[in-house]
């Protein structure tokens, strides 16, 4: 364990005192050099399984072959020219690929932006402006990103809001369904959804339904602890949205891109959205958003209502291509599916060992793993900083979640044996964490999520 970090460590240094602390959740000092598919190698040559793929964005992996090789041709022919004022083929060649992808019995079209903040940005302005009307619904533990729109309706830390007001009116939070925390105590199998009747009975009394233009949902609210909503209440949120002429926009950012083993996790409940945002996978690491949304939607705004001089630029668009190109061909839609279920099994497996494992959820290779004080359900926040540490000192890239969900979303090239791999760090980690080997002074590096 006790490895050579001293370039590593400097970088840190540097960092420190050159770059804002406002985007950094620290874990550990990992200064990420290199990979390849589902390893990392640090500034100082150690080398890493990585279960983060960079926060869910390279799902195929670290420098894939055929994204650099299309990433490398397009940037010796032309790294971009403005989509804003002229045209060019791979803008319109993913937009066309995108349209075939995201479902929806409908004609589409497709906005592109930088990041997943602008695009959740976007959706609202094209909710707003197609619909006329203003209130949007979002929920508590959301996070949608950080640019004004996008950190109005995220309501998932104080951070987001502390001292940037105002933020932008009309937006209401709801209680998002967590059927493991249900504070009504239900059985998802049983209940009467009253999670949702919070957002009927708003609708009902004080939110007139004609005057809301859409509810923005995480089909697995992701920065909250990776939780999964039961399918009656997507299909009956769905269904309200329907009856009211609401807009449903399904944020994709983290769960797209085939992490969950579809195209898009709202697959996975059976319904439509009007607007999908996509973000992080979409180019394999390059930066590039895309609204793939009902074309009446897309026609209603007009420029320059959401339009970046430097969205759908050539190079992105070309690593999209690719990126699609190879989840299908290297069919890693059913592997993400495969591994994922493997590594929900093996959980299962170490729980007989490991009683501080409590609930294991997930679709695909988006899985959470709480970790609790053992015996107890008591969330066990610094467990999960430590353990996450010292798997960073064994060679694993883990991050955690909301209070305490070991975040498990490796690249979807990950093999079996590096799956192996990586929950046999995980588990050696855990002993050093039970036999009192990881001390409290990592605490001051291992801050995560606040
Ligand atoms: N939506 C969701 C669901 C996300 O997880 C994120 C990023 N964590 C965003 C939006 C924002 O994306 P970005 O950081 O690329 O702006």
């Amino acid at each position: 364990m006790a490895k050579e970090i001293s370039k590593s460590l400097d970088i840190v240094r540097r960092d420190g005192e050159v770059l804002s602390p406002c985007f950094r959740s620290p874990y550990y000092p990992f200064a990420v050099h290199s990979g390849s598919g589902a390893l990392l190698f640090d500034a100082d040559g150690n080398t890493y399984i990585d279960f983060s793929a960079s926060a869910g964005v390279l799902n195929t992996g670290m420098c894939h072959p055929a994204v650099v090789e299309a990433v490398c041709a397009q940037t010796r022919e032309m790294i971009g020219y403005t989509i804003g004022y002229m045209y060019e083929e791979s803008a319109v060649e993913l937009a066309e690929m995108l349209c075939r992808i995201v479902p929806g019995d409908f004609t589409k079209s497709v906005a592109y932006g930088l990041s997943g903040s602008d695009a959740m940005d976007g959706a609202i302005k094209f909710a707003r402006k197609y619909t006329g009307r203003s209130h949007v619904l979002s929920f508590l533990t959301a996070y949608h990103g950080t640019t004004y729109g996008a950190i109005s309706a995220s309501a998932i830390s104080l951070n987001m809001h502390r001292g940037i007001g105002p933020l932008l009116p009309d937006l209401h939070y709801f209680p998002y369904p967590e059927c493991p925390r249900c504070p009504w105590e239900q059985s998802p199998e049983l209940c009467a959804l009253e999670c949702l009747e919070e957002l009927q009975r708003a609708l009902r009394l004080h939110l007139p339904p004609e005057e809301v233009a859409a509810v923005l949902f995480e089909p697995i609210a992701g920065d909250a602890g990776l939780v999964v909503p039961p399918i009656r209440y997507v299909q009956a949120l769905k269904e309200l949205c329907q009856t009211h002429g609401i807009l449903f926009v399904s944020d994709e950012v983290q769960q797209g891109m085939g992490r969950t083993g579809t195209w898009t996790a709202l697959e996975h409940f059976g319904v439509q959205a009007d607007i999908v945002a996509l973000g992080k996978a979409l180019a394999s690491g390059l930066p590039l958003s895309a609204l793939v949304m009902r074309k009446e939607i897309g026609d209603s705004l007009e420029h320059p209502g959401h339009c970046f001089t430097l969205a759908g630029n050539s190079v992105c668009c070309r690593a999209a291509l690719a990126t699609i190109r190879i989840i299908e061909e290297e069919r890693l839609l059913e592997r993400s599916r495969q591994t994922g279920l493997w590594i929900q099994n093996r959980l299962g497996e170490m729980k007989r060992d490991f009683p501080e494992l409590g609930e294991t959820r997930g679709l695909g290779l988006s899985i959470g793993q709480d970790f609790l004080h053992p015996g107890t359900d008591i969330p066990d926040r610094n467990g999960c900083a430590k353990i996450c540490y010292r798997c960073w000192e064994r060679g694993l890239i883990l991050t955690f979640l909301g209070e305490n969900t070991l975040r498990i979303q490796p690249p979807l090239v990950l093999s079996e044996e590096q799956a192996q791999s990586g929950l046999d760090i995980l588990a050696d980690s855990i002993r050093d964490y039970r036999a009192g080997r990881i001390g409290d002074e990592v605490l001051e590096f291992a801050k995560g999520w606040s």
